[in-house]
């Protein structure tokens, strides 16, 4: 889980991209494609292809430690995150001819595999109920609605995107009838494809698309029609540990943002950090973040040995992100006025870290799953 050497390169190369550069590019809600291309030729976002398609072939607990190490240094890996995992669903259902025409690429950053559709603005969480229709005529598929929060869309040359193929009142269960596909949005774009920016309170390369008559092969259907969603859902729990690791970095940059401050900074004659006041929310940040840590590990261990991870998955991610937010108010909170100042990055770091307790999955529905699926509570939806 250490991967000692991994993290001291990846901490080098973040090294070329300081707080100043974060800033310029979160001001300008810019796309950081400078630090996008040094990670890419680093060969960082191919670690989890495997060696025959031109990848690293690492396991997921080195992907963790890159990502990980990419916030823990202050910069911010959901530039770019997705096109680690994404194209797991390829590797695990796709095609060989699918295989052969895209890992390769994506390996090498040729193709830019990063936007996911999945969440729907009428649907939400409900995902089975999403409303996009692709619907069959001979050898292609026509696709018709819409898609909230495909992040990156602008910055990917391919989605993957889930969309029903079977109503579900014809189908006997709701999870049945979804379809996954590789769609090309560089020939789509323009071609029934449209894609608007959303301004967000980070800088996330957010958007909506809508599709109106796109037109998509029936090749690029990934695995068997019909049972898109569980080809999604088993794509999950490496999102979600790698999400949680991308937490625990930010809960270490922000724990020792805040303890080098409160050694630091003096006021009423001695350092801040000799009041208990000022040290245990640090201290009890740091004790949250360690054992989110150990979960994520251990997710990792059992992801790794191809045992069924969901659990610490999703706890992974649950705690990861509670810590990196109680970190996150700790050390603004030390910082008192000058937590909010620009220049400090804290309150940037603050901002991007919130939305894990919303995406990709919310707290709320991962209590859910443990209740529902560890516990064995009633279903409550
Ligand atoms: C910046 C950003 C980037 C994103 N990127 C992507 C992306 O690339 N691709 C993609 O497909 N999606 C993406 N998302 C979407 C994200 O996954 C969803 O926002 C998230 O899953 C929550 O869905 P929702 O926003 O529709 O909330 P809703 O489903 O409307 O839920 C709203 C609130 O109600 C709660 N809630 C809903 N139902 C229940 C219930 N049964 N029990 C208890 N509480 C409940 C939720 O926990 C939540 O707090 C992104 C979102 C954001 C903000």
């Amino acid at each position: 889980m250490d991967h000692v050497e991994i993290r001291e390169a990846v901490k080098k190369l973040c090294a070329a991209f300081p707080g100043e550069y974060w800033r310029r590019m979160d001001q300008a809600r810019a796309y950081p494609t400078e630090f996008v291309t040094a990670l890419t030729e680093a060969g960082y976002l191919a670690a989890l292809i495997p060696e025959e398609y031109g990848g690293a072939g690492l396991p997921l607990s080195a992907a963790a430690a890159i990502l990980e190490t990419v916030q823990a240094e202050g910069c911010n890996g959901a530039a770019c995150h997705a096109q680690m995992y994404i194209m797991g669903t390829i590797l695990r259902h796709g095609t060989p001819a699918q295989k052969e025409t895209y890992l390769p690429k994506i390996a090498t950053g040729e193709l830019r595999l990063q936007a996911f559709g999945v969440t729907e603005p009428t649907s939400g969480t409900d995902t089975t109920s999403l409303r996009t229709f692709a619907r069959r005529e001979g050898d292609h598929y026509v696709v018709n609605g819409q898609k909230v929060w495909t992040s990156r869309a602008e910055h990917s040359d391919l989605m993957l995107l889930l969309a029903r193929t079977t109503p579900k009142e014809e189908t006997q269960k709701r999870t049945e009838g979804l379809s996954t596909f590789i769609v090309d949005m560089r020939a789509a774009l323009g071609n029934g494809l449209t894609i608007r920016p959303i301004r967000t309170m980070m800088n996330h390369n957010s958007t909506e698309v809508f599709f109106d008559n796109m037109i998509v092969p029936a090749e690029n259907l990934v695995g068997v029609e019909g049972r898109g969603f569980r080809y999604i859902l088993d794509g999950m729990n490496a999102e979600r540990l790698l999400i949680a690791a991308e937490c625990i970095g930010d809960a270490k940059w922000f724990i020792e943002k805040a303890t080098n401050y409160a050694l630091d900074r003096k006021v009423f004659g001695r350092p801040i950090g000799q009041n208990q006041g000022v040290q245990f929310p640090i201290a009890k940040a740091y004790a949250q973040m360690r054992a989110a840590e150990l979960m994520v590990h251990e997710g990792c261990r059992k992801f790794e040995a191809g045992e069924n991870c969901g659990e610490e998955a999703n706890m992974a991610k649950m705690l990861a992100a509670e810590a990196s937010w109680a970190a996150g108010e700790a050390c603004i909170q030390t910082h008192g006025g000058f937590g909010f100042a620009e220049e400090y990055d804290i309150e940037r770091k603050f901002r991007e870290t919130r939305l894990y307790q919303v995406a990709p999955i919310s707290t709320n529905l991962i209590l859910s799953y443990v209740a529902e699926h560890v516990l064995g509570l009633p279903r409550s939806y």
